[in-house]
């Protein structure tokens, strides 16, 4: 049996950060030291290789660009490494995770996103067992084939579907919640991994990159007492073409006339609005209050249980590369890559 081998993708973030020497301030670390910092990837009995983006980056700058980047280097990387961690900070990603589960058709290797709260080079770092535990899972294979063939975000015992999760703590080391969806491997003393939930569905096809991402999209949040004008000068951008509307609980917004009304002419104007709800977790259920109705009977597509991130990098891939919009609106109401509880 050949050796198993995983590539590392560093693109920046705080785990990747050391104190300088000159004022104790925190600088990116030459990634080509890892080794120095994490001594422990020598002992895996299976290769490890590295790669670094240069400049790393604090993922607040994190674009469609970088996304293409790291999408590519998996891409050709894909058929030397039996898996993939991304080394990336922890404010967006979220956002990447969810942009790579669409990006990445027909993925049958593991992709672990992972990074920490505090650097590499602090006594107390969180990154080394979240890149220790993240390698091991993305090398983690039975019967030749990857457990966990899935984006998947790696933090603090817990694994994730990326598209599934969200950054809610800016504070503890636990910085990231899946509330809609189970984890899909708990780390403890072993690796408990919650086979009913992974997703094998692209087992045997060939990798593609759908590099289309289409950024003239929105996020709406609406909030009492937003008025008219703001509204109407959002939905009015040029070329705008997709809004994730987050509404109150179940999906709910005001039904007061002239809020309908910019919706609907929105939508008449070939935009399409996704509605996601402003909570943590459940359900949009436009069927359930009048206010919800209300949405649905101008043409507001429900996004279900989706997250915020999901749902505008999801936007963002079907308006990249579906032309019709009958289809894009079509394509929301399906689970792509798990996204979504519907079948
Ligand atoms: N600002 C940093 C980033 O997202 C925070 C982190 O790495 O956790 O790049």
């Amino acid at each position: 049996m050949s050796q198993r081998s995983i590539l590392i993708i560093y693109t920046g973030g705080t785990i990747g950060m050391v104190k300088s020497a000159e004022n104790n301030s925190l600088v990116p670390m030459d990634f080509s030291n890892i080794r120095s910092k994490v001594p422990e990837l020598s002992m895996f009995d299976f290769d490890v290789q590295t790669i670094a983006f240069d400049p790393p980056i604090d993922s607040s700058e994190i674009s469609t660009d970088i996304w293409i980047k790291i999408a590519r280097t998996i891409s050709v990387n894909y058929n030397k490494f039996d898996g993939f961690v991304i080394l990336h900070g922890t404010d967006t990603m979220a956002y990447t995770a969810s942009a790579l589960s669409y990006m990445l058709c027909n993925l049958s290797k593991p992709v672990v996103l992972t990074g920490s709260q505090l650097p590499m080079g602090t006594i107390r770092t969180d990154g080394k067992e979240n890149l220790i535990a993240a390698i091991e899972i993305a090398a983690a294979q039975e019967h030749n084939t990857a457990i966990v063939p899935e984006v998947c975000v790696y933090f603090q015992s817990k694994l994730f579907r990326g598209n599934r999760t969200t950054k809610f703590n800016a504070e503890n080391l636990n910085a990231f919640r899946s509330d809609n969806y189970p984890s899909l491997a708990d780390v403890g003393i072993s690796i408990k991994y919650n086979y009913p939930y992974i997703r094998y569905s692209a087992i045997g096809g060939t990798l593609s990159v759908s590099e289309k991402m289409d950024t003239n999209v929105v996020i709406i949040k609406i909030f009492p007492g937003i008025t008219r004008k703001v509204l109407h000068a959002m939905l009015s951008v040029d070329g705008l073409r997709g809004v994730v509307l987050e509404t109150f609980g179940s999906g709910n917004a005001p039904t007061y006339k002239w809020f309908i009304e910019e919706l609907s002419e929105a939508i008449k104007r070939g935009i399409t609005i996704v509605n996601v709800t402003q909570c943590m977790s459940g359900s949009v259920e436009m069927w359930r209050y009048d206010t919800g109705v209300h949405l649905k009977q101008i043409g507001v597509v429900s996004g279900y249980d989706i997250t915020t991130e999901a749902a505008v990098t999801k936007l963002m891939y079907l308006l990249g590369n579906y032309t019709d919009i009958g289809e894009v609106r079509m394509m929301l109401n399906k689970s792509l890559r798990g996204e979504i509880s519907v079948r």
